[in-house]
């Protein structure tokens, strides 16, 4: 399986930056050999599409799950769509965290993005508490299981294994961890569980290859260090040498 490149950026680049990014890491991006997805801003969604080499996939950051209404602040999962989003990051732990949602809520903005033919990243993640507390399993069980139903519908997704408190923080899960919290969101998925699973955390140039190329992960998903056009595209590189 192609390694998958992913990069969140969360509340940064706006349109004119996004496009500068994609001007100094297009020379990083060599055809087919690795899955390069960038998900920028919503406001930038359209600029970098058409900034970004045919190669790089651009994605929302979060998608509503109506089509349109009376929901102010809100993006469809149609309209991030017309203007070239074909995946949208679904339950970031920021989203989950931050602005309180949830896994219901989750389950209805993957049905949603699988009907406006997104594919769906959908980020799961346990807390340091839920760890200390030998709680991984059941978190990660009941993550998944909200949105198995839903996932066997669409042709193409993905899963991000994010520890909630790895990201951000500089500190990132043993690739070990990584690759025993991989084999249990595999195992939430049954029968779903070829698709491809991410890890994301922390991840930098310098523990990318590691985590990359440990059992069962197939892919990272960068926040802070997707910011950097050098350094994601160290990142990269990463992917396409091993
Ligand atoms: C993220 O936003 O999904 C993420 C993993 O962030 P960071 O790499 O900054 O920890």
């Amino acid at each position: 399986m192609r390694k998958v490149i992913a990069g969140n950026w969360k509340m940064h680049h706006g349109p004119s930056a996004a496009v500068d990014f994609l001007s100094r890491f297009r020379p990083a991006v060599q055809e087919g050999s690795v899955r390069i997805a960038l998900f920028p801003p919503a406001l930038s969604l359209a600029s970098a599409r058409r900034a970004a080499a045919a190669a790089i996939e651009i994605g929302a950051q979060h998608i509503h799950w109506e089509r349109s209404g009376a929901f102010t602040g809100e993006l469809s999962a149609e309209m991030a769509g017309e203007v070239g989003a074909t995946l949208a990051l679904i339950g970031h732990s920021e989203r989950r965290h931050l602005f309180g949602e949830t896994d219901a809520e989750v389950a209805r903005k993957v049905r949603a993005a699988i009907r406006a033919e997104l594919t769906p990243v959908v980020c799961v993640g346990e807390l340091l508490e839920e760890r200390r507390a030998g709680r991984l399993d059941e978190v990660l069980a009941r993550q998944v299981g909200t949105v198995t139903e839903a996932l066997a519908t669409a042709s193409d997704f993905m899963v991000a294994y994010e520890p909630v408190w790895a990201i951000g923080t500089g500190e990132t899960a043993t690739p070990e961890d990584a690759t025993a919290a991989h084999r249990l969101v595999r195992s939430a998925l049954g029968e779903l569980g070829g698709a491809p699973v991410l890890y994301g955390g922390s991840v930098n140039p310098a523990n990318a290859g590691a985590l990359l190329f440990a059992p069962d992960v197939d892919g990272v998903l960068v926040g802070g260090a997707s910011l950097d056009p050098i350094g994601f595209g160290n990142i990269v590189e990463t992917g396409v040498g091993g």
